[in-house]
């Protein structure tokens, strides 16, 4: 989906982003280290250009969730907005829960369904992954 401009926040609203470009690889993640880093049982993600990510309020603290990751949350508030695996460096994964208009961006498949809680039931015929997918 082309979109010029994406624009979110956290909660609070102490933290403001400014993306540009597309976003791409739309996806439900269901492991264990998002449901713990988002408070719930699957995190929406959308991969960015990791340089195109601006933040024009606020600052974001990190937080390893294993070595090589870094997860981006607001100090203030706690929502969960980025994700950055040094393993894909041109790659920020940003929750589209936090975008301005997350309608405007669908999920497309659903990744690491190996670690899905049982109560959730996928019902909407997109792809699954047992673990990372690509799409
Ligand atoms: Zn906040
Ligand atoms: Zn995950």
């Amino acid at each position: 989906m082309e979109i010029t401009t994406l624009v979110g926040g956290c909660l609070c609203g102490a933290v403001r982003f400014e993306i540009g470009g597309a976003a791409r690889h739309l996806c439900f993640c269901h492991c264990h280290s998002c449901r713990l880093a988002g408070g719930a049982p699957f995190v929406a993600w959308a991969s960015v250009d990791a340089d195109r990510f601006v933040l024009t309020r606020g600052a974001l603290r990190e937080h390893r969730s294993s070595q090589c990751v870094a997860r981006g949350f607001c100090a203030e508030c706690g929502t969960s907005i980025t994700y950055a695996h040094e393993g894909r460096p041109d790659d920020l994964d940003v929750a589209i829960a936090t975008l301005d208009q997350p309608n405007a961006l669908a999920p497309a498949c659903h990744v690491w369904v190996s670690e899905k809680l049982a109560w959730v039931e996928i019902g909407d015929g997109l792809p699954q992954f047992e673990e990372f997918g690509a799409v």
